[in-house]
């Protein structure tokens, strides 16, 4: 499932090749993905339009032109790319921009979420909603002010798009067993050690896994044994607990997270 590294992998290969480019036609091959326009509008809205250079903020990746901006939600499964002209398709793939030079896809096989048209950024912000600070950048300072007062469970408030975004259920996790903090702990009971330990964790976590464009699950990450029935903790070898936190099922390690 798409997080922040693999968004910002999108929006980096994007990057390379959309700035620039003029629209030529919109072809959709499935408009369950557009989420507040038809393919007759997409189409007219983009037309001639002009690529500027693609930005991020947390899941979300916004596609500016110098008309509209479209904007990308991956959900579960979709994945917005690039190819250049008469390359394969990929699986389920719902969209094509059709460019001056090449083709941006949108391929999406359980289109949970899709794409978006904003004509503002007045209209961009009301599609994305309230969102935090992007994870990537936040310093230690932000950080904490971020915190500060928050009731809810530790797993649960960094999973909160509209406190920290660009955080998922497998990212949380990771940087909760990577800095051994139960994912149930109270934010109010993170002592300030633990606090700074958190966000080091976390931008380890997330730099590491912007350069490989997903959660890459390196040998000694809780993402390298998660999926196994019977896993055990890369770090102590005590058997893996699984439940639920925030919603979401959820890993952690009894003994280097003890409960709080
Ligand atoms: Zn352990």
């Amino acid at each position: 499932m798409p997080e922040l590294p693999d968004v910002e992998g999108f929006r980096r290969a994007l990057a390379a090749v959309l700035p620039g480019r003029h629209v030529r036609a919109v072809h959709v091959s499935d408009a369950g993905v557009l989420r507040n326009s038809t393919p007759a509008g997409l189409g007219r809205a983009l037309a001639g339009c002009r690529f500027a250079t693609p930005r991020r903020h947390g899941k979300w990746l916004l596609l500016p032109t110098d008309g509209p901006t479209l904007l990308v939600h991956s959900g579960m499964t979709g994945r917005p790319y690039y190819t250049a002209d008469g390359t394969q398709p990929a699986r389920f793939d719902r969209l094509v921009v059709e460019l001056d030079r090449g083709e941006l896809h949108y391929a999406d096989q359980r289109k949970l979420r899709g794409v978006w048209l904003a004509h503002d950024d007045r209209a961009v912000a009301a599609v994305i909603g309230r969102q935090g600070p992007d994870a990537l950048d936040l310093d230690l300072r932000g950080f904490v002010e971020l915190l500060r007062g928050r009731r809810g469970a530790v797993k649960a408030t960094l999973m909160d798009q509209a406190v920290l975004a660009g955080l998922g259920n497998l990212l949380t996790d990771e940087i909760c067993w990577q800095a051994c903090v139960h994912p149930g702990t109270r934010i109010a009971d993170l002592d300030e050690q633990t606090v700074r330990r958190l966000h080091a964790t976390m931008r380890r976590v997330l730099r590491t896994s912007v350069r490989y464009g997903c959660v890459p699950g390196l040998r000694g990450w809780l993402t390298s044994v998660r999926d196994e029935p019977e896993a055990h903790c890369p770090r102590c070898g005590s058997a893996l607990a699984r439940g639920r936190s925030g919603g979401r099922a959820t890993r952690w390690c009894p003994r280097c997270q003890p409960p709080p």
